[in-house]
């Protein structure tokens, strides 16, 4: 009311513009729907549908490259240049724990999910999602919108929108589901021109393609390397021993077993019915992959990391049918001496190939895109996918008909489109130049309480910095891992009092017929208080970096659980509480 006052023109203003994170939608989707489509309904009528067209003010749509694996998690992290995840997916393999390590997919919010203004965080409708998808979809777009309104501290509002996803994946029409969201921003904008006297900046962009495929067949990987003589375990400890964390039924495989294996277990994958390309890194050359196809063909991809150059070098056959490639970047003399090009050379050249970017999609999906790479990875066949026996159990695979995750251009092209400025075809790595690295994601450390364990060579993984530990990480001890914990209440603390902290074992009891009899958890733990890590330059108020005691003496390859609490004015104020696991040398590991 004062500001009102006594400055009439500093009146709450909306957010200049809202950019829509639409999981899933496929270019040629978008394409098609702005140039016109043409279907026939139940009842044999035809109808044209049309959508976010030039007469609207929108811009062609633009192609955004995924990553490999062209799946959700690993490529809104690329897109917004967060640190990598610890995982491809919600259960991943740890390097440094020797362990598969199960997160709650349904539970967990990712650092991208939480950078959003508006996302669907309660458990119970992210469930129905899988079920409901256009229900909840209408929902999320409801939801968006209402809390749009209601933003006027910000000029970008950002929003998760996941239900499109799954609505694919159920074979729900994905045509009236975007005509509808054009339908609704269309008033959208109408009401912000009336109330602002300017149009509202749009920006919808999504992280990979959908191959909508008819019929899927299960890939038979799980009795294929049994029968090869191979284990399929949660840690590895034998050279034919393997780890297959699998999540969703997409049409892409991660493995993790000893490098050694790696050379033999790339070709025996080739002979696997389903399997599209097998990639892998050398385990002698940690800048070297090997690649090959299902008819055995085969090449060396070389990644020079410190100018970002790679080379494709057939050694059998060729086989991303890249030969002409090659030979256009020759010719117009984009190869260096060694036959190395440049990540953008190798982007204009392949923008528009069946496997778009793949030197440089196969060397970052090998080795950054996420903090625990798989050893390979498979893109399958877009008529099979990989999936395991709980999920198919669940559900029936025939009412599954769209899937992601491979590595040529039906899965992996996404969307950019704006109706304020226009758009090029650009990769999930570079979509943020576009957009001035996407300013004022929402800072959730500085709203909730939370915590988790870093380390320098992690940090230095983040690719844009959002807050200041995203630059100040240089000053933190490398090797070492450290525990961050943030929160609102500890700004009003004095920065040199201690966090408190228990350590416990984390013991999983086996299930027990009788409830009753069942052993109750003990709190058997240690308490410690960390003192902060003195080395930042520019600490923000609600968040500090503690550095763990030498002498923790904890079992190695152990679960433990972390909980915190901070001495408040008068009374003790608890932070966060959160598993971890051990390494080798019983030291915690932070991802
Ligand atoms: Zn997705």
């Amino acid at each position: 009311m004062l500001c009102v006052l006594a400055f009439p023109m500093c009146s709450l203003a909306l957010p200049k513009r809202l950019i829509l994170g639409l999981d899933g939608i496929a270019y040629r989707d978008l394409k098609a729907l702005q140039e016109g489509v043409v279907t026939t309904n139940l009842w044999g009528k035809t109808l044209h549908r049309q959508a976010f067209t030039a007469a609207e003010g929108y811009f062609p749509v633009s192609r955004m490259i995924s990553t490999f694996p062209s799946t959700s998690d690993v490529a809104w992290t690329d897109i917004f240049g967060d640190r990598p995840l610890p995982g491809y997916q919600r259960t991943y393999f740890s390097v440094a724990a020797n362990a598969q390590i199960i997160i709650n997919g349904i539970t967990t919010t990712m650092e991208h999910e939480s950078q959003m203004s508006w996302q669907l965080e309660n458990n119970m409708l992210r469930t129905m999602g899988y079920m409901y998808p256009v229900h909840t979809y209408a929902y999320e777009i409801h939801e968006t919108i209402s809390s749009f309104w209601d933003d006027t501290n910000d000029d970008n509002f950002y929003v998760y929108i996941r239900a499109t996803d799954d609505a694919q994946h159920l074979d729900r029409n994905i045509f009236d589901m975007l005509c509808s969201l054009d339908q609704q921003l269309q008033e959208m904008r109408a009401r912000f021109q009336k109330q602002e006297g300017r149009d509202l900046e749009i920006l919808i962009i999504s992280d990979h393609g959908h191959n909508h495929a008819d019929a899927f067949k299960r890939v038979q990987i799980r009795p294929f390397l049994e029968k090869a003589g191979y284990r399929i375990t949660e840690s590895i400890l034998n050279s034919n021993d393997v780890v297959l964390p699998t999540t969703g039924i997409e049409d892409w495989v991660e493995i993790h077993n000893s490098p050694a294996a790696t050379p033999v277990l790339v070709p025996l994958l080739t002979g696997l019915e389903g399997v599209d390309l097998v990639t892998g890194r050398d385990p002698n050359n940690p800048n070297r992959f090997l690649i090959m196809n299902s008819q055995g063909e085969r090449a060396d991809i070389d990644w020079n990391p410190t100018n970002d150059t790679y080379r494709y070098s057939p050694e059998q056959g060729d086989p991303l049918n890249y030969q002409p490639v090659v030979a256009s970047l020759t010719q117009k003399r984009l190869l260096d001496a060694d036959g190395f090009a440049t990540s953008d050379a190798w982007m204009a050249a392949t923008m528009t190939n069946p496997y778009p970017l793949a030197p440089e999609r196969i060397a970052h999906g090998l080795t950054r895109v996420t903090l625990n790479p798989a050893t390979i990875l498979i893109s399958l066949k877009n008529n099979y996918v990989h999936a395991n026996w709980l999920i198919l159990r669940g559900a029936d695979l025939s009412t599954f008909s769209s899937t992601h995750g491979a590595l040529d251009k039906i899965n992996s092209d996404g969307v950019i489109l704006a109706n304020f400025k226009p758009t090029h075809d650009t990769s999930s790595a570079r979509v943020a130049d576009q957009f001035d690295n996407f300013p004022g994601l929402r800072n959730f450390r500085a709203e909730g309480d939370g915590a988790e364990f870093i380390s320098r060579e992690g940090q230095a993984l983040t690719r844009i910095p959002h807050e200041p530990l995203d630059r100040d990480y240089q000053s933190l001890p490398a090797n070492e891992v450290f525990l961050r914990v943030w929160s609102p209440q500890l700004t009003q603390l004095d920065n040199n009092a201690p966090v408190n902290v228990t350590i416990e074992r984390v013991k999983h009891f086996p299930e027990s017929p009788n409830p009753r009899l069942a052993p109750k958890p003990r709190v058997l733990g240690r308490q410690l208080a960390l003192h902060q890590l003195a080395t930042l330059s520019d600490p923000p108020p609600y968040e500090r970096i503690y550095a763990l005691p030498s002498d923790l003496d904890l079992r190695p390859l152990t679960e433990y659980r972390i909980s915190g609490w901070v001495r408040g004015r008068d009374k003790s104020v608890p932070l966060f509480e959160l598993n971890f696991r051990t390494d080798s040398q019983g030291r915690p590991v932070a991802y």
